[in-house]
């Protein structure tokens, strides 16, 4: 993976570190591909994100992006609703396949995310990104 290819998880509007407030499903890293969804949040800015990664070293050069990152708008208050919501012990295990982690898993998927550019002078412009709010069905957190 090179240099342009490590993910970043710093804040889209004031470039900081941001906390990983629940991670929720991850495959790799591994040399040619690694994706991953979580929940972050930026304390200096009172907003949160969920964050999708995909690096793809195999497609077909032309056809796709190797790397896309989505991400729409969570925001503080429903930050707060996620973390006392999220019945699973294990919040930042990106590796963990309770009923809790898939709910989080399948409606991230289904959340409207908005595609950020990754090259070019508007990388991850945080530009006209949808927001997602946290439910809860069944005692179970879910973006919707
Ligand atoms: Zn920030
Ligand atoms: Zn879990």
């Amino acid at each position: 993976m090179s240099l342009r290819h490590v993910p970043s998880d710093n804040c889209l509007i004031c470039q900081g570190e941001q906390e990983v407030v629940i991670g929720i499903h991850e495959r790799g890293p591994h040399e040619r591909m690694h994706d991953y969804k979580r929940v972050l949040f930026c304390a200096a800015c009172d907003i949160g994100e969920l964050r999708a990664f995909s690096y793809d070293d195999f497609v077909v050069f032309g056809e796709e992006e190797d790397v896309m990152v989505w991400s729409a708008v969570v925001g503080a208050e429903d930050v707060e609703r996620l973390r006392s919501l999220f019945a699973c012990l294990a919040p930042l295990n990106h590796q963990c396949g309770c009923a809790q982690h898939v709910r989080a898993y399948d409606t991230s998927i289904r959340a409207a995310k908005t595609l950020l550019p990754e090259y070019g002078p508007d990388r991850h412009s945080p530009a006209g990104r949808t927001t997602v709010s946290i439910g809860v069905t069944d005692g179970l957190a879910e973006f919707c």
